[in-house]
């Protein structure tokens, strides 16, 4: 047979998708299949053209009402009239006539609810009909160890072994090795062929976004959804009704077209909803899980959970409804501590303790005979519902209770007179429930390709590093964006806060540690002597937020993690530990670029701008060396701020090396001596450095020239003299940049970065700028933002015409604002060209 063609005749598509004819195959040829297919890759296919090939009915189990009445409905448009379903949604007398359809051989394809298998006349119908294939979808629900387990499905083949006269197909979406172990024994088919998918979903980006208070995960929402529109759906997945509607408020105030979905509300709203979702009339969803079960909206652009889900599985399930047209999607994970709180306090409420069992027990045996659903029982008794379905599911296994009709309980052995219950597989089960939300953790809070790891969870091998996750690539995500700035006051601050890491060793928590920097006087530090640290206070001068913000943002940088544990704990990475050896300053937001070097490179003729430099390096060199003497962990000997003004000062004695600030009493003690001796050995040198000649004659003849309109300057001279800047007159140098801004010169970028990091002269800044701007470095861009509240009039003008000939996007949020507190009238001017020029008006 034709495959393609039965595919294009029934269905009108074009190609298989990967796997499906596959499985549709070891069908027709007879062989049970378990297919762990991924979400909205077209299972339902699978079985939806393999009933229209074979030559009796296809009886499809589902556990999910809702989406068997969707699919039938979705394949009568398509045309097909030999599709029915049964659920206890439908009236008696419908049923019926269904029953009487199916009798007389109309359909060739059933959905079916496992609890409606137990009705009588379906049992009837199994035992005369010719069932040629049987298929359990989300066949997840029948293992007991899925994140779903439904015993009463578990044991439908027990309760009616008839079907197993037909052919097996178990279908889910989310499968573990050992769940999938387990519906094989479950449906005691141990040569059932497995057909696994790739379960890798290239075009979706993996993000997890750590936040601690449900006010930053707002203002991130806000953050991304305005600023980073992806066009197409967004959902948000909320983990309660509760969560749910706050979260729909809080973008409904700000004007977002928006809808909500949870159980809590009445069927007319949620359809309502689903209703708008569907066809755009708005395009954000905030809902619980409830919302998504069989949703297949192609153009879902961004699945955002707003809290961290239960599961892998659940994660993997609902993030995988983004980007089902293969384009590409964002799947991002907010991930706060008091979120794993609630997911506790669920998991929890899924263990039921032994007193609501008793609880459970006592209704039933003063309904019996009656049966009982977890509805019923809610209501009579007050209890969650969640808690007792648990419950149920286990006194059901323990036989206590026995399956009554249309999914109610009833008491099995009421005349027992003593039952001793197991509670182990109580217990297991809450284990594997605590084990999967750990693991979900890890995926939240680890520093892996989050690819690597939720594919490893499915039991997929996948190499490291992908090429769309926020471990692997650079962060997509409006709270990644933030300004960082490398200064010397953020590395500071930076390698402040990854000391006081290093030091506890990651034995305490981030929040802690910002307090303990904070040098605060709670009860919580001074208990447990953590007052007597020695970065105690070290950052008091700022506010606890920001010191919390940064130690974030040098988690976002990986330079610090947190553990994936209920009470993480600071640690820091390999990259921290190399980060601290390396003379590379440390980014920061917040930080406005000051040139603290600058004080160093003051230029006289004795060559203090020879030797700075120099120094500065040779001082770093000497840290770096004497960190890895100390051993791992490094410990940091000097501040680069102390460094600086080492080389700024050259103190010749130890008296002026104390008046350095950032160096105590105790290192000139210890590594006074040292210090001295090395600015001694390059001061000497420094005289003959000095003495080099300044930029030659004629290659100032040669600009002269060329500015009069002669020939240009020899580039390789004038690239060559640049080089030799430090020795140069300041004058001499201002000239030699005019040409730089008129000739590009490959090579003086460095320099320019260089020497802008050096100087704080005025008409030394403009020139540079000018050459930057003409030169379009555009790596200087952040050095041109902040020269942009430089005290000179002059310098921002230089600065804001480099920015605008450059056309630097990232400079026009700030050349907007300047435009209107800008005092100056003529550097108004230059911000308003440069803005015109940037949005190219
Ligand atoms: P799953 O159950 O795997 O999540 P569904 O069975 O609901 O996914 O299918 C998702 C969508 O993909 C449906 O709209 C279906 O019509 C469509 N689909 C399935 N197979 C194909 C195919 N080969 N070509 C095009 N569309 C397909
Ligand atoms: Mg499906």
């Amino acid at each position: 047979m034709n495959l393609d063609h039965a595919l294009q005749q029934y269905f009108g598509f074009q190609s298989f998708r990967p796997n499906q004819r596959e499985v549709i195959e070891t069908l027709l040829a007879g062989q049970p299949t378990l297919a762990v297919l991924p979400t909205g890759l077209g299972k339902s296919l699978c079985y939806q053209l393999t009933a229209q090939l074979l030559p009796g009915v296809t009886i499809v189990i589902s556990p999910l009402i809702a989406l068997m009445q969707d699919q039938v409905e979705a394949l009568q448009r398509r045309g097909f009239q030999n599709v029915t379903y049964l659920s206890s949604a439908l009236s008696a007398a419908e049923v019926s006539a269904r029953f009487d359809e199916i009798e007389r051989g109309a359909h060739k394809l059933v959905y079916i609810a496992p609890e409606r298998c137990d009705s009588p006349r379906f049992q009837r119908f199994v035992q005369t009909a010719e069932i040629s294939l049987v298929v359990f979808d989300e066949a997840h629900c029948i293992s007991q160890w899925g994140h779903d387990f439904r015993p009463h499905y578990r044991n439908l083949l027990t309760r009616l072994p008839e079907l197993k006269r037909a052919n097996f197909l178990a279908l889910t979406a989310t499968a573990t090795p050992e769940v999938q172990n387990d519906i094989v024994s479950a449906l005691s088919l141990p040569h059932i062929k497995r057909i696994i998918a790739d379960f890798n979903r290239p075009n979706l980006y993996l993000e997890s976004i750590a936040a601690t208070t449900r006010e930053e995960k707002e203002t991130w929402l806000l953050k991304t959804l305005t600023e980073q529109s992806l066009g197409g759906s967004t959902i948000v997945y909320c983990s309660t009704r509760k969560e749910t509607n706050l979260t729909f408020e809080f973008l409904q105030a700000r004007g977002f077209a928006v809808e909500r979905y949870h159980a809590g509300l009445n069927a007319e709203t949620r359809t309502t909803a689903q209703r708008q979702f569907i066809s755009d009339e708005v395009s954000i969803i905030v809902a619980t899980v409830a919302f998504g079960m069989g949703i297949d909206k192609p153009d879902v652009r961004r699945v955002i959970h707003f809290n961290i889900p239960g599961t892998p599985e659940n994660y993997y399930q609902e993030a995988g409804r983004a980007g089902r047209d293969g384009a590409a999607a964002i799947c991002s994970l907010l991930y706060a501590q008091p979120d794993l709180r609630i997911q506790r306090f669920l998991i929890e409420q899924s263990a039921p303790p032994p007193q609501v069992i008793e609880r459970l027990m006592q209704a039933f045996r003063e309904a019996h005979p009656l049966s009982l659903a977890a509805g019923d029982l809610a209501t009579a008794t007050g209890l969650p519902e969640l808690n007792i379905n648990t419950a149920l599911q286990f006194l059901y296994e323990q036989s206590w209770l026995a399956m009554g009709v249309e999914g109610k309980y009833v008491q099995a052995q009421p005349d027992a007179k003593r039952f001793n219950l197991d509670f182990r597989s109580l217990q297991e089960r809450r284990q594997r429930t605590e084990e999967r939300f750990q693991r979900m953790i890890e995926y939240a809070a680890q520093d892996k390709c989050r690819r690597q790891l939720i594919l490893g969870y499915f039991g997929q091998h996948f190499a490291a590093p992908c090429e769309a996750c926020d471990v692997c690539c650079a962060p997509k995500s409006a709270s990644n964006i933030a300004q960082f700035q490398a200064t010397e006051e953020s590395d500071r601050v930076a390698r402040i806060i990854l000391q006081a890491a290093d030091d506890f060793g990651g034995r305490i928590g981030r929040s802690l540690i910002a307090d303990v920097l904070g040098g605060s006087k709670a009860k919580r530090l001074t208990e447990r002597n953590l007052d007597r640290a020695r970065c105690y206070g070290a950052l008091s001068l700022h506010a606890n937020e920001r010191v919390r913000d940064w130690i974030d943002e040098l988690i976002a940088q990986k330079l610090l993690r947190v553990t994936a544990e209920e009470y993480p704990r600071l640690l820091l990475t390999e990259a921290g530990i190399q980060a601290f050896g390396e003379p590379v300053l440390i980014a920061l937001s917040g930080f406005v670029q000051r040139r603290v070097i600058a004080s160093a490179a003051i230029p006289t003729p004795t060559g203090n701008v020879a030797i700075a430099p120099a120094l500065h390096e040779k001082l770093r060199e000497w840290r770096r060396q004497k960190a890895s003497e100390a051993g791992m962990p490094p410990y940091i000997i000097l501040h680069n701020t102390a460094l600086d003004e080492i080389a700024a000062r050259q103190p010749q004695t130890l008296e002026e090396l104390k008046a350095v600030k950032g160096i105590g009493e105790s290192k000139v003690e210890s590594y006074g001596a040292e210090i001295l001796a090395l600015v001694q050995s390059l001061a000497e040198q420094s005289e003959a450095v000095s003495t080099t000649p300044a930029a030659p004659l004629e290659l100032r003849l040669q600009i002269e020239l060329w500015e009069q309109g002669g020939a240009e300057p020899n580039r390789q001279q004038l690239l060559e003299a640049l080089h030799n800047h430090a020795a140069m007159e300041r004058g001499e140098l201002i000239v030699l940049l005019s040409a730089v801004k008129e000739l590009p010169l490959q090579g003086a970028a460095v320099l320019l970065l260089q020497l802008l990091g050096e100087t704080t002269d005025g008409n030394f800044l403009t020139a540079l700028c000018n050459a930057i701007g003409g030169f379009q470095l555009v790596s200087a861009v952040p050095s041109m933002l902040a020269l942009l509240d430089d005290a000179r009039p002059g310098v921002r003008r230089a600065a804001v015409r480099a920015l605008g000939r450059m056309r630097a996007h990232e400079a026009l949020a700030m050349l907007e604002r300047m435009a209107e507190i800008e005092a100056s009238e003529y550097v108004k001017l230059a911000v308003q060209a440069a803005v015109l020029r940037i949005t190219n008006r």
